[in-house]
């Protein structure tokens, strides 16, 4: 049995399994798709305390790397369920069941894509789902955000510190975003509101060199020359595997504060699949962390 199994395999989930291992617990890692989760397809990353740059994909196998050689064990699997039985928690897969002491539920969230063509190869070469993540490297740019609920105002307004002109691209004729962000975007001179449009073509080689517009009023196309997009239409988290055994937020994320405890005892939600302000690298390993001694302490109480 092991003392814990952790769903997820990105920065919380590994750094979670650091801090058990090093705890002399033992872990289980179980991944369903690749080990580092979102920020394995980031070309970038500038903002992680103590590295000045790193690749997404270098950053994931330091952290995959530093837990394997700590002895973690690790299945490519998807958990499907936890169940209680005996006074134990069993997680469920397609392929076993693994009974254990604790869980530690690491399954982060997808940004949601436009679904439009080339979108998937544009990312990091222009289009990005996080202006925090990316926008620094647009400093002296023209660049556009998509959206219209606070998350996209508030991206407009960061990019504006350092971006030329930024264009707020909505679907509709009004924003659903807070009262004092739309106000703050009204009195930003570098920013311009695009009402009634939305983006049905990415242009560009290699690198994204502008956007075809659409106006859904009078389906009139244009053209917008920009190097950077940031898609900020919301983010989707996928924890209904969980829903009978956990509470979950109205958004689907797990209902769990800064402690990472979630309402099920001996289970613990880290990173950015929990209800929280801030989805950050930093956040998600502060969640790990936290998570991990939170469990640590769990099962030395049984
Ligand atoms: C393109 C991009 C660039 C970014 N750049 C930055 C940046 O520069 N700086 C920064 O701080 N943040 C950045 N972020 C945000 C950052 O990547 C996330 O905040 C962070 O990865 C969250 O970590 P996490 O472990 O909580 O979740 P994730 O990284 O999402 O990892 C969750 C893992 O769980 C797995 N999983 C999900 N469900 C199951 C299941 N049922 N069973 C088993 N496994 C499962 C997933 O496959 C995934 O690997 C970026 C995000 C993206 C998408």
């Amino acid at each position: 049995m092991q003392d814990v199994v952790i769903i997820g395999g990105g920065t919380a989930g590994l750094t979670a399994a650091l801090y058990l291992l090093r705890a002399g617990k033992h872990v289980l890692i179980l991944e369903s798709e690749v080990f580092g989760g979102q920020i394995s397809s980031s070309p970038r990353v500038e903002n992680y305390p103590g590295i000045m740059q790193i690749s997404g994909s270098e950053f994931t196998d330091q952290l995959l790397e530093q837990v394997t050689a700590l002895g973690a064990q690790i299945e490519m699997e998807r958990a499907t369920s936890i169940q209680e039985r005996d006074g134990m928690k069993i997680v469920i897969t397609d392929e076993h069941e693994y009974p254990c002491k604790s869980v530690i539920i690491a399954t982060g969230s997808k940004h949601r894509h436009l679904g439009i063509s080339q979108e998937e190869d544009f990312i990091g070469r222009g289009v990005s789902y996080c202006a925090v993540c990316d926008g620094a490297f647009f400093r002296g740019k023209e660049t556009a955000v998509v959206g219209g609920g606070s998350a996209a105002l508030q991206s407009a307004l960061y990019l504006s510190q350092f971006c030329t002109h930024v264009y707020l691209i909505v679907r509709r004729n009004v924003f659903r975003g807070e009262p004092h962000l739309v106000k703050a975007i009204e009195q930003k001179e570098n920013i311009s509101v695009l009402y009634n449009t939305i983006v049905s073509a990415l242009e560009g080689d290699t690198v994204l060199t502008g956007l075809t517009l659409k106006s859904t009023d009078t389906q009139t196309i244009s053209h917008l020359p920009v190097t950077g997009l940031f898609v900020s239409i919301g983010q989707a988290p996928d924890n209904t595997a969980f829903s009978d055994i956990l509470d979950l937020d109205a958004g689907g994320y797990i209902s769990a504060g800064e402690d990472c405890k979630t309402s099920s005892e001996g289970i613990f939600a880290a990173g950015d699949c929990r209800s929280k302000a801030v989805r950050q690298l930093t956040t998600a390993a502060s969640d790990g962390t936290i998570s991990a001694l939170a469990a640590c302490q769990y099962i030395d109480s049984l």
